[in-house]
């Protein structure tokens, strides 16, 4: 999970004109103006989503319900053509849009009519209405596009990986960008039918479920197909092609579990079929915890050697990086993906600046699992996380509630935020904290949230004023004090045996 750059890009609002102007719209009325009512003209949409530290990413003026992603990829020249049919209504009037998207684009249609586009910006692909957009329309948006994306570069820097049998399209939150074009903010979530022909013998695992076996196409190509039926965040859709062990069986809810494995790993391979294989398992569990699982099927993709360093929450199958399994099995760190398909991608933030939502509960959430198999519980865990960053560390200056545009996957989002959901935990204690998990992941089932609304459902369930403790350990720089009687005893508190997977595992997550 790392993003590698900011696009800080001012926020820009656009006039009807179709100029850039900096400011809000609508403030040009002269002293004494009455308010007149305005015919609603087909208005651009935003060019964002109105995200504090990302105000460019995602775009206005419409929601997206549907995703088909049908495209043609060979690993041998990282060439990728494609064809994206995006199903959204139109939420204002509209004179033109924006999508979020970085390749070559051959042609738009919109309802079957050709469309203009433009480039803005870093990555804004405007397309002119060819009629006027009333609000509520059903838009059917036909993009057709190719480019190499491994070489499609943003400051430098690419989301797509490249790799000597295929590619990863794994990123956060930058991903969408290299692969579709999309309205790429968790705000708009879709479902997804994601199909890539790749040459026989090349395997392309995806989310959710096959709906068919693979089909053979001329030129001695096959087809993968893969959907998902749930709301999923942009940034959540994944790609992982290359040479793979397909595993396939049932979880004891009955659900499929579709595991793949890389057959570069080597001698890591029974490491990582080791913790993976663990997910039904390890699903199973947390759903006792955080409510049911959210999704149709369950899995896990280790990558190949010269792919990711990281692990992502890709719904309903994370990808893992190899060197999770460097030293043997760790299924810390599939606990940690796991818990992100209730805090994160079920429930998926609203402006990334709530980050915490995500890694403050999938990091603690290893703790749980700690506690679950004897190897430290959640307070020994606590205490020794918090010894070990003493007060003068830089650490303590980064603040989980609102870490900063560049730091949203800064360790102190992981370690300080598990922190704070133990501190959270003690507040409210144990009988009202297992109603707020589970009533947060219902009532946000599929949406957004914000810290603050988590801190008011916390606040309803236990009846308590809690605005101390979360200003306390997500707004206020500084380490806190704690009154536990461990971390005030003079003796440093002993290292939890499930410590070094756990610390490794946040090491190649956070950067
Ligand atoms: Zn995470």
């Amino acid at each position: 999970m790392r993003r590698v750059f900011t696009a800080a890009i001012a926020a820009l609002t656009v006039t009807t004109a179709g100029t850039l102007v900096s400011g809000v719209p609508g403030q040009a009325a002269l002293p004494g103006d009455r308010p007149v009512p305005v015919a609603a003209a087909p208005a651009p949409g935003s060019p964002g989503l109105g995200d504090i530290y990302y105000p460019d990413y995602g775009n206005g003026g419409y929601d997206v319900d549907h995703y088909d992603v049908r495209l043609r990829y060979d690993p041998a020249t990282d060439r990728l053509t494609g064809t994206t049919t995006i199903l959204a209504r139109s939420t204002q009037d509209l004179s033109r849009f924006n999508l979020d998207f970085l390749l070559d684009v051959e042609s738009v249609r919109v309802n079957g009519w050709s469309a203009t586009v433009t480039r803005e910006g870093v990555h804004e692909l405007v397309v002119a209405a060819p009629r006027p957009i009333a609000r509520g329309q059903l838009l059917t948006i036909v993009v057709r596009y190719s480019g190499v994306p491994s070489e499609t570069l943003v400051n430098g820097y690419t989301g797509w990986t490249r790799t000597a049998d295929g590619a990863l399209a794994v990123n956060e939150p930058e991903s969408a960008w290299w692969w579709f074009p999309a309205n790429d903010h968790p705000l708009d979530k879709a479902t997804f039918d994601i199909s890539v022909s790749v040459p026989t013998g090349v395997e392309v695992v995806s989310n959710g479920v096959q709906p068919g076996s693979p089909v053979a196409e001329a030129g001695n190509r096959t087809r993968w197909s893969w959907r998902t039926t749930r709301p999923t965040a942009t940034y959540l859709a994944f790609l992982a092609i290359g040479q793979y062990d397909i595993v396939t069986d049932t979880a004891p809810s009955g659900q499929p579990v579709i595991n793949a494995y890389s057959t570069t790993l080597g001698e890591r391979g029974p490491a990582a079929r080791a913790s993976i294989e663990r997910t039904a398992e390890i699903v199973d569990w947390a759903s006792g915890l955080f409510g049911p699982y959210p999704f149709e099927a369950q899995g896990g993709v280790a990558g190949p050697v010269d792919g990711i360093g990281f692990a992502l929450e890709t719904q309903t199958r994370p990808v893992y990086g190899p060197g999770f399994w460097r030293r043997g099995a760790n299924t810390y760190v599939v606990v940690h993906e796991q818990a992100h398909q209730w805090f994160g991608n079920s429930v998926s933030v609203a402006q990334w600046r709530d980050i915490w939502l995500n890694e403050g509960f999938a990091s603690y959430a290893s703790w749980l699992w700690s506690e679950e198999q004897g190897e430290g519980t959640a307070q020994e865990l606590f205490d020794f996380t918090y010894a070990s960053y003493p007060a003068e560390s830089p650490f303590w200056q980064v603040l989980p509630g609102d870490p900063g545009a560049d730091r949203v996957f800064d360790r102190a989002v992981y370690d300080r935020g598990a922190m704070a959901v133990h501190q959270i935990r003690l507040a409210v204690g144990d009988e009202a904290f297992w109603r707020i998990l589970p009533a947060w992941t219902t009532e946000h089932r599929y949406g957004n949230g914000t810290v603050a609304q988590f801190q008011a459902l916390a606040e309803r369930i236990s009846g308590l004023d809690l605005d101390e403790v979360f200003q306390t350990w997500l707004f206020t720089a500084g380490r806190p004090t704690v009154a536990t009687a461990r971390a005030t005893a003079t003796a440093a508190p002993q290292q939890p045996k499930s410590w070094t997977k756990i610390r490794e595992a946040h090491q190649l997550l956070q950067r």
